[in-house]
């Protein structure tokens, strides 16, 4: 008999129906007369009731019904008398297709967060990561639509690079050499002309530099795939394997750039808020209260824009008046987490995009403001996250670029291709990125960035 997903089952009231549910049990209970078994198939958060009476199946058979057991059930669609669901299944044929002994690892509620990751291949069979993985994938489509409807083009680019001048020193090497056995050159290096590319390379930290060729040729692109940062920051905001989504648009300036950002994240936002309603219900309830206030306020408000100059000023005001910070605030640092989340959350209560950072924080593409000392950079500073994009306005003048890649010293020499772009029809152009699952951290409520990919890898971490 043909299987109906529990989504649609409990939307159905054809009762008196005959219908097949398969899933994993979540909770077994009841007398000796009656079992009631929630079952769960992981297309929604709930669970259908299935109802069993006791005399109608062999004894042995529903001993094996136990927490996390896999079942097949048929049975009769009914109309539920219970309270929170609509209807149930009276069951009249049972078939245990997997056993689940008593030591499986999620059969105990409220265990830590922790304990789930060290279990990662099964935490996705809880409610918690149910829900943020099918919000996950929720904001993956949501991504699309919103670059898809908007004119944006899904360009891919590539994932292993030779190009280092982005990511110096914290790259992930890519080789095939045997390296019990590395061949070096006369002046005592590695010789890698012999590796499998010929040269040095690494997976990729950014899609940008190939973006801004999409971006000047296609008009509008974006990108969204994995990226691979060897950072060794262990916080709750940090993988070492991530996916990024970068937008890059011909034509556009710092304001179009954060008129892009804002509506897209809005987008994202109200997407969740309208096809995730039961998982972000769920979430509200057991994770985090304020959540749903929190994704209301983001789509209902403009978000503050203010220079990184004007934030400095803010912030040294609120050290005058008392406020302590862990690290020291003057024009010039590289602003912290917590002088972030001053701003957005203590100062301006929303959202906040500071723009034009002082060049020597920020990176050798973005375009030099008249003043020689700023750049036209934007980050996106979000409540509880802190940093969620972070994009610019790119240099678009080839000698002024070549000027800032000689002052700071950046290896181009596998890079003609990037500057080809400023020779031959140079443009006016300007891209972000927004880190996927920082984004997913915002929506679900969850606190740590490990549990809002489904196999994080951190330092020290690469199980599953
Ligand atoms: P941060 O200061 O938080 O380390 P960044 O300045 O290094 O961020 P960018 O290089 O601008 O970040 O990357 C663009 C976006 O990618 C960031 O705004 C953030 O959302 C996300 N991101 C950056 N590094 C990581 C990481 N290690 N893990 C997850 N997301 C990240
Ligand atoms: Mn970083």
């Amino acid at each position: 008999m043909q299987r109906t997903k529990i989504v649609d089952l409990l939307r159905r009231t054809d009762f008196g129906a005959t219908v097949c549910v398969k899933g994993w049990v979540r909770t077994r209970r009841g007398s000796k007369s009656v079992n009631f078994i929630a079952l769960n198939d992981g297309s929604t958060i709930l669970n259908v009731q299935v109802v069993a009476d006791v005399e109608k199946f062999d004894p042995e058979m529903l001993k094996l019904i136990t927490t996390g057991a896999c079942l097949a059930v048929e049975g009769t669609l009914v109309e539920s008398q219970g309270a929170g669901q609509s209807v149930e299944v009276q069951a009249t044929a049972i078939e245990v297709l997997g056993t689940c002994g008593s030591d499986y690892p999620m059969q105990k509620k409220g265990q830590t967060f922790e304990y789930m990751r060290q279990h990662a291949h099964m935490r996705l069979r809880t409610n918690t990561f149910g829900a943020v993985f099918r919000i996950r994938h929720n904001m993956a489509m949501a991504i699309h639509r919103y670059f898809h409807e908007h004119g944006f083009f899904y360009f891919n680019t590539p994932i292993i690079t030779a190009s280092d001048c982005e990511g110096a020193g914290q790259m992930f090497q890519v080789t095939t050499q045997n390296l019990y056995d590395l061949k070096h050159t006369e002046d005592g290096k590695i010789d890698y002309s012999n590796d499998f590319f010929g040269k040095t390379t690494s997976l990729t930290v950014s899609g940008q530099l190939e973006g801004e060729l999409g971006a000047t040729a296609l008009g509008a692109i974006y990108t969204f795939g994995p990226t691979f940062r060897a950072e060794n920051s262990n916080t709750p905001r940090h993988l070492a394997e991530f996916w990024m989504i970068e937008p890059e648009v011909a034509f556009y300036d710092i304001n179009d750039n954060m008129d892009l950002a804002e509506d897209f994240i809005k987008y994202c936002v109200r997407w969740a808020l309208d096809n995730c309603q039961d998982d972000l219900a769920f979430l509200n309830k057991m994770v985090d209260k304020t959540l749903l206030d929190r994704l209301h306020f983001v789509v209902e408000h403009d978000f503050v824009r203010l220079t990184y100059t004007e934030g400095i000023k803010i912030l040294e005001e609120a050290i005058a008046g008392g406020r302590k910070f862990e690290f020291p605030v003057h024009w010039g640092i590289d602003l912290a987490s917590e002088h972030e989340r001053y701003l957005v959350e203590e100062h301006f209560k929303k959202p906040v995009i500071l723009t034009d950072y002082p060049k020597e924080i920020k990176a050798f593409y973005m375009k030099l403001n008249e003043d020689g000392k700023t750049v036209r950079a934007m980050d996106v500073l979000f409540p509880q996250i802190g940093e969620i994009i972070g994009g610019s306005e790119r240099e678009e003048s080839y000698e002024k670029l070549m000027a800032r890649i000689e002052e700071l010293d950046i290896p181009m020499k596998d890079m003609w291709w990037y500057l080809d772009t400023r020779r031959f029809g140079t443009c006016p152009h300007s891209g972000f990125g927004l880190g996927f699952e920082r984004l997913i951290l915002f929506v679900t409520g969850m606190q740590n960035i490990r549990d809002v990919i489904p196999f994080p890898r951190t330092p020290k971490s690469a199980d599953f």
